[in-house]
Protein backbone atom coordinates (compact mmCIF):
# COMPACT_ATOMS: atom_id res chain seq x y z
CA UNK A 1 0.00 0.00 0.00
CA UNK A 2 1.30 3.57 -0.64
CA UNK A 3 2.06 5.33 2.35
CA UNK A 4 -0.14 7.39 4.18
CA UNK A 5 0.69 11.42 5.11
CA UNK A 6 -0.28 13.36 8.18
CA UNK A 7 -2.97 15.18 7.32
CA UNK A 8 -1.91 17.60 9.63
CA UNK A 9 1.88 17.79 8.99
CA UNK A 10 2.14 17.24 5.71
CA UNK A 11 5.28 16.10 4.76
CA UNK A 12 5.34 13.35 7.80
CA UNK A 13 4.51 9.54 7.65
CA UNK A 14 2.07 8.11 9.71
CA UNK A 15 3.10 5.00 11.44
CA UNK A 16 0.33 2.34 11.04
CA UNK A 17 -0.87 0.65 14.64
CA UNK A 18 -3.61 -0.95 14.31
CA UNK A 19 -5.33 -3.09 11.29
CA UNK A 20 -9.14 -3.60 11.93
CA UNK A 21 -9.53 -5.53 8.60
CA UNK A 22 -11.78 -5.77 5.97
CA UNK A 23 -14.38 -3.27 5.97
CA UNK A 24 -17.57 -2.49 4.24
CA UNK A 25 -19.10 1.31 3.79
CA UNK A 26 -21.94 2.21 5.81
CA UNK A 27 -24.58 0.93 3.76
CA UNK A 28 -27.03 -1.35 4.11
CA UNK A 29 -27.59 -3.99 1.76
CA UNK A 30 -31.31 -4.51 0.66
CA UNK A 31 -31.23 -8.04 -0.32
CA UNK A 32 -28.35 -11.00 -0.76
CA UNK A 33 -27.87 -9.97 -4.36
CA UNK A 34 -26.86 -6.23 -2.98
CA UNK A 35 -24.66 -7.82 -0.43
CA UNK A 36 -22.59 -10.23 -2.11
CA UNK A 37 -21.72 -7.32 -4.84
CA UNK A 38 -20.89 -5.50 -1.38
CA UNK A 39 -17.86 -3.77 -1.56
CA UNK A 40 -14.84 -3.73 1.27
CA UNK A 41 -11.88 -1.48 1.91
CA UNK A 42 -9.05 -2.31 4.81
CA UNK A 43 -9.38 -0.19 7.60
CA UNK A 44 -5.94 0.29 9.14
CA UNK A 45 -5.33 3.13 11.74
CA UNK A 46 -1.82 4.93 12.25
CA UNK A 47 -0.33 8.14 13.97
CA UNK A 48 2.06 11.03 13.54
CA UNK A 49 5.15 11.33 15.56
CA UNK A 50 5.35 14.92 15.22
CA UNK A 51 1.90 16.16 16.02
CA UNK A 52 0.02 12.54 17.74
CA UNK A 53 -2.89 13.10 14.60
CA UNK A 54 -4.43 9.51 14.63
CA UNK A 55 -5.97 8.65 10.85
CA UNK A 56 -7.61 5.72 9.09
CA UNK A 57 -4.87 5.23 6.34
CA UNK A 58 -7.15 3.99 3.81
CA UNK A 59 -10.21 6.80 3.57
CA UNK A 60 -13.14 6.53 0.56
CA UNK A 61 -14.27 9.85 -0.81
CA UNK A 62 -16.43 11.47 1.32
CA UNK A 63 -18.57 12.40 -1.63
CA UNK A 64 -19.43 8.39 -2.24
CA UNK A 65 -20.56 8.64 1.50
CA UNK A 66 -22.37 11.51 1.00
CA UNK A 67 -23.96 10.68 -1.88
CA UNK A 68 -27.27 8.02 -1.87
CA UNK A 69 -28.39 5.63 1.14
CA UNK A 70 -26.61 8.54 3.67
CA UNK A 71 -27.88 7.81 7.53
CA UNK A 72 -25.96 10.95 9.07
CA UNK A 73 -29.59 12.93 9.41
CA UNK A 74 -31.40 9.99 10.64
CA UNK A 75 -29.19 10.04 14.13
CA UNK A 76 -29.79 13.14 16.63
CA UNK A 77 -30.96 11.67 19.92
CA UNK A 78 -32.69 12.98 22.47
CA UNK A 79 -29.31 13.15 24.50
CA UNK A 80 -27.94 15.50 21.69
CA UNK A 81 -30.50 17.75 21.29
CA UNK A 82 -30.17 18.47 25.65
CA UNK A 83 -26.13 19.12 24.24
CA UNK A 84 -27.10 21.44 21.65
CA UNK A 85 -29.41 23.24 24.05
CA UNK A 86 -26.47 23.56 26.43
CA UNK A 87 -23.52 24.54 23.44
CA UNK A 88 -26.60 27.18 22.23
CA UNK A 89 -26.77 28.80 25.81
CA UNK A 90 -22.95 28.71 26.16
CA UNK A 91 -22.55 30.29 22.42
CA UNK A 92 -24.90 33.04 23.56
CA UNK A 93 -23.27 33.63 26.77
CA UNK A 94 -20.16 34.70 25.02
CA UNK A 95 -21.72 37.88 24.52
CA UNK A 96 -23.57 40.97 26.43
CA UNK A 97 -25.84 40.47 23.86
CA UNK A 98 -26.34 38.46 20.71
CA UNK A 99 -28.06 41.07 18.79
CA UNK A 100 -26.33 41.60 16.25
CA UNK A 101 -23.89 38.78 16.25
CA UNK A 102 -23.25 36.19 13.88
CA UNK A 103 -22.81 32.61 13.51
CA UNK A 104 -21.45 30.62 10.56
CA UNK A 105 -21.98 26.78 11.06
CA UNK A 106 -20.77 23.98 8.50
CA UNK A 107 -21.41 20.83 8.75
CA UNK A 108 -24.93 21.74 10.23
CA UNK A 109 -26.45 18.47 9.72
CA UNK A 110 -30.50 19.07 9.76
CA UNK A 111 -29.65 22.62 11.32
CA UNK A 112 -30.95 21.83 14.97
CA UNK A 113 -27.83 23.73 16.63
CA UNK A 114 -28.66 26.48 13.97
CA UNK A 115 -32.62 26.82 15.03
CA UNK A 116 -31.26 26.81 18.74
CA UNK A 117 -29.20 29.99 17.83
CA UNK A 118 -31.34 31.40 15.81
CA UNK A 119 -34.01 31.21 18.89
CA UNK A 120 -31.11 33.19 21.03
CA UNK A 121 -31.04 35.89 18.41
CA UNK A 122 -28.10 35.39 16.32
CA UNK A 123 -27.57 35.85 13.20
CA UNK A 124 -27.56 32.09 11.63
CA UNK A 125 -26.22 30.86 8.51
CA UNK A 126 -25.31 26.89 7.85
CA UNK A 127 -23.16 24.96 4.97
CA UNK A 128 -23.91 21.93 4.51
CA UNK A 129 -24.12 19.28 1.31
CA UNK A 130 -27.13 18.23 2.15
CA UNK A 131 -28.30 21.68 2.26
CA UNK A 132 -31.94 21.69 3.63
CA UNK A 133 -33.84 24.12 5.12
CA UNK A 134 -34.36 23.39 8.48
CA UNK A 135 -37.39 23.11 11.04
CA UNK A 136 -37.08 26.91 11.90
CA UNK A 137 -36.34 28.03 8.37
CA UNK A 138 -32.75 28.83 9.15
CA UNK A 139 -30.72 29.45 5.70
CA UNK A 140 -28.16 26.69 4.75
CA UNK A 141 -25.77 26.94 2.08
CA UNK A 142 -25.90 23.47 0.28
CA UNK A 143 -22.13 22.66 -0.73
CA UNK A 144 -19.14 21.76 1.52
CA UNK A 145 -17.27 24.22 3.51
CA UNK A 146 -14.02 25.23 1.73
CA UNK A 147 -11.22 28.40 1.37
CA UNK A 148 -14.02 29.20 -1.44
CA UNK A 149 -16.97 29.36 0.29
CA UNK A 150 -15.43 31.46 3.41
CA UNK A 151 -13.80 33.74 1.24
CA UNK A 152 -17.30 34.05 -0.92
CA UNK A 153 -19.16 34.58 2.17
CA UNK A 154 -17.07 36.86 4.03
CA UNK A 155 -17.48 39.26 0.56
CA UNK A 156 -20.97 38.59 0.56
CA UNK A 157 -21.93 38.81 3.81
CA UNK A 158 -19.44 40.31 5.98
CA UNK A 159 -16.93 38.51 8.26
CA UNK A 160 -18.65 36.80 11.16
CA UNK A 161 -18.26 36.66 15.19
CA UNK A 162 -18.73 32.82 15.30
CA UNK A 163 -17.47 30.01 13.03
CA UNK A 164 -18.59 26.55 14.60
CA UNK A 165 -17.94 23.29 13.10
CA UNK A 166 -19.46 20.12 15.14
CA UNK A 167 -17.58 16.54 14.31
CA UNK A 168 -16.91 17.05 10.99
CA UNK A 169 -12.91 18.34 11.46
CA UNK A 170 -12.63 13.59 11.57
CA UNK A 171 -14.15 13.81 8.18
CA UNK A 172 -13.13 16.70 5.62
CA UNK A 173 -10.79 15.73 2.90
CA UNK A 174 -8.72 18.21 3.14
CA UNK A 175 -8.20 20.38 6.84
CA UNK A 176 -6.02 22.97 5.38
CA UNK A 177 -8.73 23.89 2.86
CA UNK A 178 -11.36 24.34 5.74
CA UNK A 179 -8.80 26.34 7.86
CA UNK A 180 -8.19 28.62 4.96
CA UNK A 181 -11.78 28.94 4.64
CA UNK A 182 -12.29 29.46 8.16
CA UNK A 183 -9.87 32.55 8.55
CA UNK A 184 -11.23 34.32 6.00
CA UNK A 185 -14.75 34.19 7.58
CA UNK A 186 -13.61 34.87 10.84
CA UNK A 187 -13.60 38.20 12.32
CA UNK A 188 -10.53 39.78 13.67
CA UNK A 189 -11.32 39.08 17.16
CA UNK A 190 -13.77 36.10 15.92
CA UNK A 191 -13.86 32.51 17.69
CA UNK A 192 -13.99 29.13 15.58
CA UNK A 193 -15.63 26.94 17.75
CA UNK A 194 -15.11 23.05 17.33
CA UNK A 195 -16.38 19.79 18.79
CA UNK A 196 -14.09 16.67 17.93
CA UNK A 197 -14.33 13.00 19.55
CA UNK A 198 -10.99 13.43 21.96
CA UNK A 199 -8.12 11.23 21.47
CA UNK A 200 -7.55 10.59 25.10
CA UNK A 201 -10.73 8.97 25.63
CA UNK A 202 -10.75 7.25 22.79
CA UNK A 203 -7.57 5.53 24.09
CA UNK A 204 -8.92 5.41 27.44
CA UNK A 205 -12.22 3.17 26.66
CA UNK A 206 -10.69 1.52 24.26
CA UNK A 207 -13.03 3.20 21.13
CA UNK A 208 -11.82 1.53 18.12
CA UNK A 209 -15.31 1.17 16.69
CA UNK A 210 -15.34 4.34 16.50
CA UNK A 211 -13.06 3.88 13.25
CA UNK A 212 -15.21 4.01 10.24
CA UNK A 213 -14.31 5.50 6.91
CA UNK A 214 -16.31 8.35 7.62
CA UNK A 215 -14.19 9.01 10.69
CA UNK A 216 -11.13 9.06 9.37
CA UNK A 217 -9.18 11.06 12.13
CA UNK A 218 -8.88 11.42 16.01
CA UNK A 219 -7.95 14.48 17.29
CA UNK A 220 -5.48 15.31 20.51
CA UNK A 221 -5.07 18.70 21.42
CA UNK A 222 -1.36 18.83 20.25
CA UNK A 223 -2.45 18.04 16.77
CA UNK A 224 -5.36 20.61 16.64
CA UNK A 225 -2.33 22.72 18.24
CA UNK A 226 -0.37 21.86 14.90
CA UNK A 227 -2.77 22.55 12.57
CA UNK A 228 -4.29 25.58 13.81
CA UNK A 229 -0.66 27.37 14.06
CA UNK A 230 -0.33 27.06 10.60
CA UNK A 231 -2.68 29.37 9.76
CA UNK A 232 -2.77 31.52 12.74
CA UNK A 233 -4.85 30.46 14.71
CA UNK A 234 -4.53 29.01 18.50
CA UNK A 235 -6.37 26.91 20.78
CA UNK A 236 -7.70 29.38 23.74
CA UNK A 237 -9.99 27.00 25.81
CA UNK A 238 -11.21 23.41 25.85
CA UNK A 239 -14.03 22.33 27.78
CA UNK A 240 -13.81 18.24 27.77
CA UNK A 241 -17.67 17.35 26.88
CA UNK A 242 -19.18 13.27 26.98
CA UNK A 243 -20.55 13.33 23.41
CA UNK A 244 -19.37 10.22 22.07
CA UNK A 245 -18.03 8.72 24.72
CA UNK A 246 -15.56 11.19 25.05
CA UNK A 247 -15.08 14.64 23.22
CA UNK A 248 -13.70 18.22 23.37
CA UNK A 249 -14.99 21.58 22.78
CA UNK A 250 -12.21 23.42 21.40
CA UNK A 251 -12.27 27.62 21.55
CA UNK A 252 -9.89 29.23 18.65
CA UNK A 253 -8.58 32.56 17.57
CA UNK A 254 -6.26 34.34 15.55
CA UNK A 255 -3.10 34.23 17.74
CA UNK A 256 -2.55 36.92 20.55
CA UNK A 257 -6.50 38.12 20.09
CA UNK A 258 -7.46 35.92 22.91
CA UNK A 259 -6.19 35.14 26.68
CA UNK A 260 -5.42 31.45 26.59
CA UNK A 261 -7.28 29.65 29.50
CA UNK A 262 -5.79 27.57 32.13
CA UNK A 263 -7.74 24.72 30.56
CA UNK A 264 -5.49 24.46 27.54
CA UNK A 265 -2.31 24.50 29.48
CA UNK A 266 -3.88 21.42 31.48
CA UNK A 267 -4.82 19.39 28.72
CA UNK A 268 -1.49 20.07 26.67
CA UNK A 269 0.34 18.89 30.12
CA UNK A 270 -2.03 15.69 30.47
CA UNK A 271 -0.77 15.05 26.57
CA UNK A 272 2.56 15.58 27.47
CA UNK A 273 2.24 12.88 30.08
CA UNK A 274 0.90 10.37 28.20
CA UNK A 275 3.64 10.90 25.73
CA UNK A 276 1.04 10.69 22.49
CA UNK A 277 3.56 11.58 19.96
CA UNK A 278 5.22 7.44 21.12
CA UNK A 279 4.86 4.22 19.82
CA UNK A 280 4.00 2.60 23.21
CA UNK A 281 0.58 3.80 24.08
CA UNK A 282 -0.34 3.07 20.62
CA UNK A 283 0.58 -0.53 20.55
CA UNK A 284 -0.56 -0.52 24.28
CA UNK A 285 -4.05 0.11 22.36
CA UNK A 286 -3.58 -2.50 19.53
CA UNK A 287 -3.06 -5.54 22.26
CA UNK A 288 -5.89 -4.38 24.30
CA UNK A 289 -8.13 -4.23 20.68
CA UNK A 290 -7.33 -7.49 20.12
CA UNK A 291 -7.89 -8.62 23.57
CA UNK A 292 -11.12 -7.26 23.48
CA UNK A 293 -12.07 -9.29 20.67
CA UNK A 294 -10.91 -12.74 21.77
CA UNK A 295 -13.52 -11.95 24.84
CA UNK A 296 -16.54 -10.39 22.90
CA UNK A 297 -16.34 -13.44 20.75
CA UNK A 298 -15.58 -15.97 23.99
CA UNK A 299 -18.86 -14.50 25.60
CA UNK A 300 -21.17 -14.26 22.94
CA UNK A 301 -19.97 -18.30 22.25
CA UNK A 302 -20.29 -19.08 25.87
CA UNK A 303 -24.18 -17.71 25.60
CA UNK A 304 -25.05 -19.36 21.71
CA UNK A 305 -23.51 -23.04 23.13
CA UNK A 306 -25.93 -22.21 26.98
CA UNK A 307 -29.11 -21.91 23.97
CA UNK A 308 -29.86 -18.58 24.03
CA UNK A 309 -30.19 -16.34 21.08
CA UNK A 310 -28.35 -13.27 21.29
CA UNK A 311 -29.18 -10.00 19.67
CA UNK A 312 -27.39 -6.29 18.60
CA UNK A 313 -29.49 -3.29 19.52
CA UNK A 314 -28.79 -0.36 17.17
CA UNK A 315 -26.72 -0.46 14.00
CA UNK A 316 -24.48 2.97 14.27
CA UNK A 317 -21.01 3.35 12.58
CA UNK A 318 -19.13 1.99 15.36
CA UNK A 319 -21.43 -0.77 15.48
CA UNK A 320 -20.18 -1.96 11.90
CA UNK A 321 -16.65 -1.38 12.54
CA UNK A 322 -16.95 -3.45 15.76
CA UNK A 323 -19.16 -7.00 14.28
CA UNK A 324 -17.05 -6.98 11.13
CA UNK A 325 -13.66 -6.65 13.12
CA UNK A 326 -15.00 -9.30 15.80
CA UNK A 327 -16.46 -11.55 13.00
CA UNK A 328 -19.33 -11.95 14.38
CA UNK A 329 -21.98 -12.70 11.75
CA UNK A 330 -25.78 -14.46 11.45
CA UNK A 331 -24.16 -18.34 13.57
CA UNK A 332 -23.47 -15.89 16.31
CA UNK A 333 -25.82 -12.70 16.39
CA UNK A 334 -29.28 -13.64 15.18
CA UNK A 335 -30.68 -10.26 14.83
CA UNK A 336 -29.88 -6.56 14.80
CA UNK A 337 -32.14 -3.68 15.98
CA UNK A 338 -32.84 -0.69 14.77
CA UNK A 339 -35.45 2.39 15.15
CA UNK A 340 -34.86 3.91 11.75
CA UNK A 341 -37.23 3.26 8.90
CA UNK A 342 -34.25 3.22 6.59
CA UNK A 343 -32.25 -0.11 8.07
CA UNK A 344 -35.34 -1.68 9.21
CA UNK A 345 -35.17 -5.02 6.82
CA UNK A 346 -32.16 -4.79 4.90
CA UNK A 347 -29.21 -6.79 6.24
CA UNK A 348 -25.97 -5.06 8.44
CA UNK A 349 -23.09 -4.12 6.25
CA UNK A 350 -20.62 -6.65 6.33
CA UNK A 351 -21.77 -9.48 8.26
CA UNK A 352 -25.39 -9.27 6.83
CA UNK A 353 -27.05 -10.42 10.05
CA UNK A 354 -30.53 -9.23 8.55
CA UNK A 355 -31.92 -6.22 10.76
CA UNK A 356 -35.62 -5.99 12.53
CA UNK A 357 -37.77 -3.04 14.01
CA UNK A 358 -36.82 -2.25 17.84
CA UNK A 359 -40.76 -3.18 18.44
CA UNK A 360 -40.21 -6.49 16.78
CA UNK A 361 -37.05 -7.31 18.97
CA UNK A 362 -39.33 -6.30 22.37
CA UNK A 363 -42.03 -8.53 21.01
CA UNK A 364 -43.55 -12.37 21.46
CA UNK A 365 -40.52 -13.83 20.65
CA UNK A 366 -37.58 -11.84 21.92
CA UNK A 367 -34.12 -13.65 22.63
CA UNK A 368 -32.49 -13.93 25.83
CA UNK A 369 -29.29 -10.96 25.27
CA UNK A 370 -28.85 -8.19 23.41
CA UNK A 371 -25.32 -6.51 22.98
CA UNK A 372 -25.86 -2.51 23.62
CA UNK A 373 -23.73 -1.27 19.95
CA UNK A 374 -24.30 2.79 21.60
CA UNK A 375 -22.47 1.61 24.17
CA UNK A 376 -21.77 5.48 24.52
CA UNK A 377 -25.02 6.48 25.43
CA UNK A 378 -26.14 3.39 27.23
CA UNK A 379 -28.12 4.76 29.48
CA UNK A 380 -30.59 6.38 26.72
CA UNK A 381 -30.37 3.30 24.90
CA UNK A 382 -32.17 1.08 27.93
CA UNK A 383 -34.66 3.15 28.49
CA UNK A 384 -35.80 3.09 24.96
CA UNK A 385 -35.50 -0.54 25.49
CA UNK A 386 -37.44 -1.25 28.41
CA UNK A 387 -40.15 1.08 27.52
CA UNK A 388 -40.48 -0.86 24.63
CA UNK A 389 -41.09 -3.87 26.42
CA UNK A 390 -37.55 -5.84 26.25
CA UNK A 391 -37.19 -7.99 29.07
CA UNK A 392 -33.65 -9.95 27.80
CA UNK A 393 -30.21 -8.86 29.44
CA UNK A 394 -27.94 -6.65 28.30
CA UNK A 395 -24.70 -6.50 27.72
CA UNK A 396 -22.37 -3.53 27.02
CA UNK A 397 -19.47 -4.09 24.71
CA UNK A 398 -16.90 -1.84 25.60
CA UNK A 399 -14.21 -0.92 27.17
CA UNK A 400 -15.23 -4.46 28.40
CA UNK A 401 -17.87 -6.72 27.40
CA UNK A 402 -20.19 -6.75 30.55
CA UNK A 403 -23.03 -8.05 31.92
CA UNK A 404 -25.60 -5.05 33.24
CA UNK A 405 -27.62 -6.09 35.85
CA UNK A 406 -30.83 -3.38 34.78
ZN1 LIG B 1 1.15 15.21 12.14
Amino acid sequence: MSKTLCQTCGDVEVRKFLSLGQQPSFHFPANREEAENERLWPLELGFCEQCSLVQVLESVSERILFSGDYHHLAGLTAGYHEHLQGLADTLAGLFDSTDGRSVVEFGSNDGSLLDKLAARSFDVLGVDPVGQVTAAGSQVVKDYFSSTVGAELAATRGKTDLVVALNVFAHVTNLHDVLDGVTSLLKDDGLFVTESHYLVDLLETLQYDFAYHEHSRYYSVTALDEAFRRHGLETVKIERIPTHGGSIRVYAGFAGAHEVDQSVIELRELEDSLKLRDSMIYTRFAERVEQHREKLNELVRFLKNSGARVAAASAPGRAVTMLNYCGLGPDDIDVVSEISPRKIGKLFPGTHIPIISQQELAGDNQPEYALLMSWHIADEVITNLRNEGFRGTLIEPLPEPRILER
